[in-house]
């Protein structure tokens, strides 16, 4: 424990540390609002990194349903984490790893893990001070690995849980040893009830007491609310939450999430936090980020597009979180192309269940299908992809939407009619997706979590396909997640009856890219790769530039 101690007690080594935390209830907004204060220190200079700390027992996100948790989002090293990651790289154009996502079994594994190997030194090993000096280990070889000056690290969760408790602990260690350093802004929300139309600070007072009773002052606090907070709740939660009123941010609800970090300058949340961490005084320059919003804000022309999906249902609330990072993508592309957009979330069970018919897709200038996995909703999906192929629908099949795709295709093309995923039949007897040859033994021995065929891989593309023209490179590196893949033993025949494979592997074994000739479809085009995780704001997808077009040339028709 000792050398755990002299660890803590050296000098952070001239690096600011930001701690966002959440009170009253969750979903407000922390994690662009760490982003946003991200790309601020950015804009003046500083090398930014984020950490996200959830507070779940799981290793990572990978084995948490979306409906329950939300998007699953996959970094270059193939690390399974949540949404907010995606927040992080698309506010900040970086590229984050492994060591900016932590979980509570993440944290209890590495402790254990030390424990075995005789690391604490014959030592009692207790909750409190190992798990937190964990904490703060795992926030300073971020800090290192990424060679940033200033650390964001969003806590999980809302002020008050008995979950996050430890990480709360470890970042009172931290602003305990390094005032100057440490920094904690607490993202709270006022509500407004409509029976008294009057905006409420008592929750946020509440918040920031709880948050004192762990140890901790917020030194800024960010009021999100529906409306923009007044003057007399400035100064009451001023006064009652012991932080100087510059300190208080009003955070009302805007149209885009991406006008956010604009907003918070106007109210000077980069200063304040210069003034917080005795940081010099410089200017933002956020020209770039300024004129991506100005995009944001044209296109009165509107494209449609229908994304089918299959985790929509919420009981009686539709989440359409699930899939941000393709919603996100689709806007960025369609901010460049001068379009706007309006996107609809449809759940293929309805298409099942006859709920709408599949003609409600005439309506729409693109479908989408996002990833997934499992049987559920999977013949409303398959039905889609038909009625967009025959109806000569833009199509953009992204992981399971592009072995889907393969599938329509093989039964209604090649009519091969009991043409399935080894997935969700295995009894099937074309089955023209099937599982990777290196995934059998995981799955049976029950190795499940982390062990898909994960991130970043190489493609090869074939020259003058919709993908290599859209890519305009031979080359490119995509982020994945999947266990089965396009059965090679159907190939051939699926390319006479016209599909093509436009992207492989590099030792030319795994198609990585479905499309049809623009000579047959406008777009119908699959990856087997997620090409939504390395969509950004300043640097849109070009598949998706290439799909937005697409669905522009027929809305024109
Ligand atoms: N379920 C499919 C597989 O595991 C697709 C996964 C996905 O869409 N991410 O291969």
């Amino acid at each position: 424990m000792k050398s755990s101690v002299s660890k803590l007690e050296n000098k952070l080594s001239n690096c600011k540390y930001i701690f966002v935390v959440g009170g009253v209830i969750s979903g407000v907004g922390k994690g662009v609002a760490a982003s946003s204060i991200g790309l601020l220190m950015q804009a003046r200079g500083h090398k930014v990194t984020s950490i996200k700390i959830d507070p779940y027992i799981n290793i990572d996100a990978g084995t948490m349903n979306p409906t329950e948790h939300g998007e699953v989002f996959v970094l270059d090293d193939g690390d399974e984490c949540d949404q907010d990651m995606g927040n992080y790289e698309r506010f900040l154009g970086v590229d984050l790893c492994r060591t900016n996502y932590m979980t509570t079994g993440r944290v209890y594994e590495e402790v254990i893990r030390k424990e075995r190997n005789l690391e604490y030194k014959g030592k009692n090993v207790e909750v409190v001070p190992d798990v937190p000096f964990e904490v703060i280990h795992r926030i300073k070889e971020a800090t290192r690995i990424t060679g940033s000056d200033i650390t964001i690290i969003e806590i999980g969760g809302t002020v008050g849980e008995y979950q996050n408790v430890l990480f709360l602990e470890a970042a009172r260690m931290l602003k305990t040893k390094n005032p100057a350093d440490v920094a904690f802004v607490l993202v709270s929300y006022l509500p407004v009830p409509s029976n008294l139309g009057e905006m409420k600070t008592k929750p946020t007072q509440y918040a920031s007491r709880t948050l004192n009773s762990a140890g901790v002052q917020a030194d800024i606090i960010i009021a999100r609310g529906p409306i923009a907070l007044d003057k007399k709740r400035k100064e009451k939660i001023a006064l009652f939450c012991n932080v100087p009123e510059d300190n208080v941010i009003s955070a009302p609800d805007v149209k885009s999430i991406y006008d956010i970090p604009l907003n918070f300058e106007k109210d000077k949340m980069g200063e304040t936090l210069e003034r917080v961490l005795s940081l010099p005084k410089r200017t933002a320059n956020l020209s770039n980020w300024k004129k991506f919003v100005s995009k944001t804000k044209n296109g009165k022309e509107k494209i449609k597009i229908a994304v089918v999906g299959k985790y929509f249902d919420s009981g009686d609330f539709v989440l359409s979180d699930v899939y941000i990072s393709i919603l996100e993508a689709l806007k960025f592309s369609s901010y460049e192309s001068g379009v706007g957009i309006e996107i609809a979330c449809v759940n293929s069970k309805d298409f099942e269940s006859k709920k709408i018919p599949l003609s409600m897709l005439k309506k729409f200038d693109g479908v989408i299908v996002p990833g997934g996995f499992g049987e559920s909703g999977i013949e409303g999906i398959i039905s889609a992809i038909r009625y967009a192929r025959e109806n000569k629908i833009p199509y953009f099949g992204l992981c399971y939407g592009m072995q889907l795709m393969v599938i329509e295709y093989a039964r209604n093309v090649l009519g091969l009619k009991d043409a399935n995923t080894r997935e969700v039949n295995p009894n099937s007897k074309n089955l023209v997706i099937d599982i990777m040859e290196d995934q059998k033994a995981k799955i049976e021995s029950k190795n499940m979590g982390g062990s898909m065929r994960l991130g970043a891989y190489i493609a090869h593309l074939k020259k003058g396909t919709v993908a290599h023209k859209a890519y305009k490179a031979d080359m490119i590196t995509e982020r994945h997640r999947h266990r089965y893949e396009v059965n090679n033993a159907y190939r051939e025949r699926l390319e006479n009856a016209g599909l093509v494979f436009s992207g492989h592997s590099p030792d030319g074994t795994l198609c990585e890219i479905a499309e049809l000739p623009t000579s047959s479809h406008p777009f119908f085009l699959g990856t087997q790769y997620h090409p939504e995780f390395k969509a950004r704001p300043l640097a849109p997808h070009p598949l998706f530039t290439a799909f937005i077009k697409a669905c522009q040339g027929k809305k024109k028709v």
